[in-house]
């Protein structure tokens, strides 16, 4: 596998990074996960966006262009042979001292990553999928802010962790409020009757592409569409629950801390959101030979 690395395509084995590298001493960068369908690759221009975004808010500096990063990803599934895939865009602060001065950083390091995706089973999408609330709640906007995608993922991983030990894959995550803020790597929405409801960004959430491509095709198929402060009684007592993301694409939720949602199975919206988005990722995006 070839790495793009700061501007090279390396051996897997010479993609390495320093120990003082600050993305691995305190978590220190942003990322990036995108998905690359028959030669698409869905929605690059928007994930090159937020990374840029997230970048920002950090005051890191990645040193590449919107361009730059969109030639670099094309160049690196081509040098890979890849061409239904996940992508894994990485920029660290690069290399600086064991203080936390990130501004004694000289130089970001940016990575690309072209490798094959690690999917949920295909029965879990039948079935659907069994969650549960966690403990842990969603970092606060004024303390880290869940907006930006940084390689600080410790206030999910902790809830991922007791998903896990509960048996089940994901987890819904409040914020301290106590209001539905997203589940550990995955937007959620609920479906009652014509009307589809999310939270918006600012109740603790990432702002999912996966999220605002079904908020469009939801749209597109008449559904009345709104981004609203939400409890667990609204994901309770919804006909439908689902979760987005760009590796879980669109996959319904059938039970929620053991109240079984709508039927208990994925509902015919969720199904129809499902393959509208699948059939948008397909084209829309950047495609290459
Ligand atoms: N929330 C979190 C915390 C995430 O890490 C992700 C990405 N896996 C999402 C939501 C979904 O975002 P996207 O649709 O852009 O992949």
């Amino acid at each position: 596998m070839k790495i793009y690395l700061n501007g090279k395509l390396v051996d897997e084995k010479d993609a390495v990074v320093s120990v003082f590298d600050h993305g691995l001493l305190y978590g220190d960068g942003v990322f990036e996960g995108t998905r690359v369908y028959d030669g698409n690759i869905a929605f690059l221009g928007e994930h090159m966006d937020r990374l840029l975004d997230s970048a920002k808010v950090i005051d890191l500096n990645i040193g590449m262009t919107k361009e730059e990063l969109v030639a670099a990803t094309v160049e690196t599934c081509q040098a890979n042979g890849i061409k239904n895939g996940y992508l894994r865009h990485v920029v660290t602060r690069g290399v600086g001292t064991l203080g936390l001065n990130p501004y004694l950083c000289k130089q970001a390091q940016v990575i690309i990553i072209a490798a094959d995706i690690q999917l949920y089973t295909v029965e879990l999408y039948e079935k659907g999928m069994r969650v549960i609330t966690a403990g842990t709640i969603r970092n606060m906007a004024e303390a880290v802010n869940p907006r930006v995608k940084s390689l600080n993922y410790l206030n999910n991983i902790m809830a991922k962790i007791e998903a896990v030990n509960a048996g089940v894959m994901e987890c819904l995550m409040l914020n301290a409020q106590g209001y539905v803020a997203e589940a550990s790597g995955d937007n959620v929405f609920a479906v009652k009757g014509n009307k589809l409801m999310t939270p918006p960004a600012w109740c603790g959430g990432l702002e999912g592409i996966t999220r605002e491509k079904v908020m469009q095709v939801a749209r597109e198929a008449g559904m009345d569409v709104v981004e609203t402060v939400m409890t667990r009684y609204e994901l309770w007592t919804a006909d439908e629950v689902f979760l987005t993301g760009t590796a879980a694409e669109v996959i319904a939720v059938v039970d929620l801390d053991k109240r079984l949602i709508g039927s208990g199975k994925p509902g015919p919206v969720t199904k129809k959101l499902a393959q509208a988005y699948r059939k948008l990722a397909g084209t829309d995006g950047v495609r290459f030979e």
